[in-house]
Formats: structure tokens, C-alpha cells, sequence
């Protein structure tokens, strides 16, 4: 069976290898022939919002998908024409502006930080007046890895941040001043079937995924219980198909809603080694219609970023328990070029090998974010 698939970066590379053994084949819509899904699957280079392109996509595909979201509703819409496409639409819409999202998450009665949309320099200034500060100014679309935000400390700050952001739609949220991000990733199949994976623990820095570990510690029955019923009051009315993720802030016992992915995503990485069965193959289980796969945790993981700079393989790969990702993307400041996923029996076990591993790997070079 063929699965388009709109996007061929590390995610897409990553659905390739997932489907391999299901007998699915993935082709893929990039508009850079470097794109790393190319290495594992068919790529049709082309812009995501061209004809042809698109058509080519479809041919023979039995479902079409996205790894990556700022793709054009239009073009979504376009193939849902001509197969089935999956998450529908709907959810990339929802997904793609900033503002939109936090609307859909509220009506759902999923709790998000305090928000104004900004559309000109003195709805900044009252919106800033109003909110408190700090509070993160975002441009309400394509923004990913911390790109498009300003943080403003002080009302002094709003010329610059208007100046430096103000040619976009905006929005301001409240700077939150959270316990811990976590993140919960959940699937639900074309029957209806819903599956979450343990709540997974994150940690940012300059915006980007740095860390991930998963389980999550300290995670309460009522705490997974209350995140589970977060992903389920999206996914039902978007009667979504396919892996979501939400991004989500812990503050106390509550969890607020920071952004949704309508795809596979960064901090479920750790499931290709540290599950039964990982997000890349559940994810295609759903959107082919198959059953869903075990979301339960093998031992416990630590996830970590390559970010503009690779480790040396073998130093890793000497640690029992190490698990190298390369997605063979040229080295950039601030550029995801591959992953160390470790997997251990306990969490004594995975902080010994968090000791081993985390100083082999360099530091995002200066000038990425
Ligand atoms: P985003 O691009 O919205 O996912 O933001 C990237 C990262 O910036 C988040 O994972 C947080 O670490 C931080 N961040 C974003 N928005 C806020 C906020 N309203 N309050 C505190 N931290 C934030």
C-alpha cells in the first residue's frame, strides 16, 4: 500500500523506515531535493502548493499524510479530492495559526495560557497592560523551534518587539511560569480507537527541544488521566485520524495547552526504541486504517537533540543502551540533525547513562535562535 506524504524531513524519513515492515511504501512531497525522507522513500520535489506536484503525490496512494504542518490548507484539500487524507484538514487549519488554535482549544474546554490576538503596535501596548508582564509575543503563524517570539520583560520593551515583529499577525500570551513543560502524545485510529503514550517530560531552551525523558517522573494517575482527557477533547470533534501532539505547560496540578502538532512529533521520538510499538508505526497503523499498536513504555528513555553539531558516533554507540539517529542534514546553529535516544531498566540506570552520554554531545554552535 502507498502513503503521500506532504513533507520530507527527519519525520518523514523516521515513517519510512516504520512502514517498511507493514508493507506500506511512503512517497513524499518536498520542495528541497536534499530532504532527508529521501533516503528512505520516494521524494517528488516540488513547491507544496503546485499542481502537478500534488497530483503526482496522490497517484496511487491510498492515504495521504503530513510531517510537517505549514503545509497549505489548500493543498490538503486539493488531495482530499482526489484519496482519503488524514488528520483531516480541518486539524491542520486549526494548527497553523496561533490564534485559531487557542480559539478551537478553549471551545473544547482545553485550558490555555491568557492571550490577546495583536493586530497593530496599540493593541500591543493595551494588550501588554492588560496581560502583565512578562508575557511572549508570537507571530500567529509559521513560527517552529522559538522562531517569531519575543519576550517582553517590561511595557518599555513593546517599540522593539512591535519593530522587530509587528510586519505579521500576532499574538501575546502570558509569560507562564511553569513547574515543567510535558507533552502528551496520543493516536486515534479511523474506528474511533483512541491511544495515549506516559506523558513525556521536556526540556527547551532558545525555543528548541533540547531533552525528552519519557515516562515522565512524578506523573500522579490523575495527572496522565487529566492530559489523556485534553488529547481526547481534540481529537473527537476534529474526528481526527493519526498521532497528535500537545504541547503542555504544569503548573501545580493543571496543565495548560501551549501549541498542537497534527503529526508525529520531537518529544515522541524515544517510543521507536522506548515502546511497544512507536509513534511513526502507530501513526501509519491509524491513517491506513489498521489497528492501533501497544502505547506502553519499554523501561524508561532520555531523548536527546542533536542540534548543529554531531557527537562522535562511535563515543556514543560504545554505551550499551545508546541509540544513534542521523538524519544526514548538512550542520547548522540551531539545525535538528539527529538524536540519541538511551534506554534503561530504571531510572537510576538511565541517569548513569545520561552521565556517560550528555557530555559527548557538543553544544549547539552560537547564532541558531
Ligand atoms: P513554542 O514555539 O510556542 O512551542 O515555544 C517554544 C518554547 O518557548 C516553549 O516550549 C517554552 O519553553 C517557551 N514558551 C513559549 N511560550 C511560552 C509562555 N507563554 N510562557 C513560558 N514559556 C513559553
Amino acid at each position: 500500500m502507498r502513503v503521500g506524504v506532504l513533507g520530507g524531513g527527519q519525520l518523514g524519513w523516521m515513517l519510512a523506515r516504520a512502514g517498511d515492515p507493514l508493507g506500506l511504501r511512503c512517497r513524499f512531497l518536498d520542495p528541497s531535493p536534499e530532504a532527508p525522507a529521501g533516503r528512505a522513500g520516494e521524494l517528488v520535489v516540488g513547491a507544496y502548493d503546485d499542481p502537478a506536484s500534488l497530483d503526482r503525490l496522490a497517484d496511487g496512494a491510498a492515504v495521504v499524510t503530513y510531517e510537517f504542518e505549514n503545509v497549505p490548507v489548500s493543498s490538503a484539500e486539493r488531495l482530499a479530492g482526489r484519496t482519503r487524507v488524514f488528520p483531516p484538514p480541518r486539524a491542520l487549519e486549526v494548527s497553523q495559526d496561533r490564534v485559531t488554535e487557542k480559539r478551537f482549544l478553549e471551545s473544547v474546554g482545553v485550558p490555555v495560557p491568557p492571550w490577546r490576538p495583536i493586530g497593530s503596535r496599540d493593541e500591543l501596548a493595551r494588550a501588554v497592560a492588560h496581560l502583565g508582564c512578562p508575557a511572549v509575543l508570537k507571530t500567529r503563524r509559521l513560527g517552529y523551534d522559538g522562531k517569531g517570539q519575543y519576550l517582553i520583560e517590561t511595557p518599555g520593551d513593546v517599540e522593539r518587539a512591535w519593530a522587530q515583529l509587528g510586519a505579521a499577525p500576532l499574538v501575546l500570551e502570558s509569560f507562564v511560569r511553569f513547574d515543567r513543560e510535558l507533552s502528551v502524545l496520543a493516536v486515534r485510529g479511523r474506528d474511533g480507537a483512541i491511544a495515549c503514550y506516559p506523558l513525556v517530560e521536556n526540556l527547551h531552551r532558545g525555543g528548541i527541544l533540547r531533552r525528552s525523558l519519557a515516562p515522565a517522573d512524578r506523573v500522579p494517575p490523575a495527572l496522565q488521566a487529566r492530559a489523556e482527557q485534553h488529547a481526547r477533547r481534540v481529537l473527537e470533534p476534529l474526528d481526527y485520524v493519526g498521532m497528535l501532539a500537545i504541547e503542555l505547560f504544569q503548573v501545580g496540578e493543571g496543565l495548560l495547552a501551549n501549541e498542537m502538532a497534527p503529526r508525529v512529533h520531537n518529544s515522541g521520538h524515544w517510543t521507536i526504541e522506548g515502546a511497544a510499538t512507536s509513534q511513526f508505526e502507530n501513526h501509519l497503523r491509524a491513517v491506513t486504517g489498521l489497528p492501533l499498536g501497544d502505547t506502553g513504555a519499554r523501561g524508561v528513555s532520555a531523548m536527546l537533540n542533536l542540534i548543529g553539531a554531531l557527537p562522535d558516533p562511535a563515543s556514543v554507540l560504545r554505551v550499551p543502551g545508546a541509540h544513534l539517529h542521523l538524519y544526514g542534514k548538512t550542520p547548522r546553529p540551531g539545525r535538528k540533525i539527529g538524536h540519541v535516544t538511551l534506554v534503561a531498566d530504571s531510572r537510576a540506570a538511565l541517569d548513569r547513562l545520561r552521565a556517560e552520554v550528555e557530555p559527548l554531545i557538543p553544544p549547539d554552535p552560537p547564532g541558531g535562535s
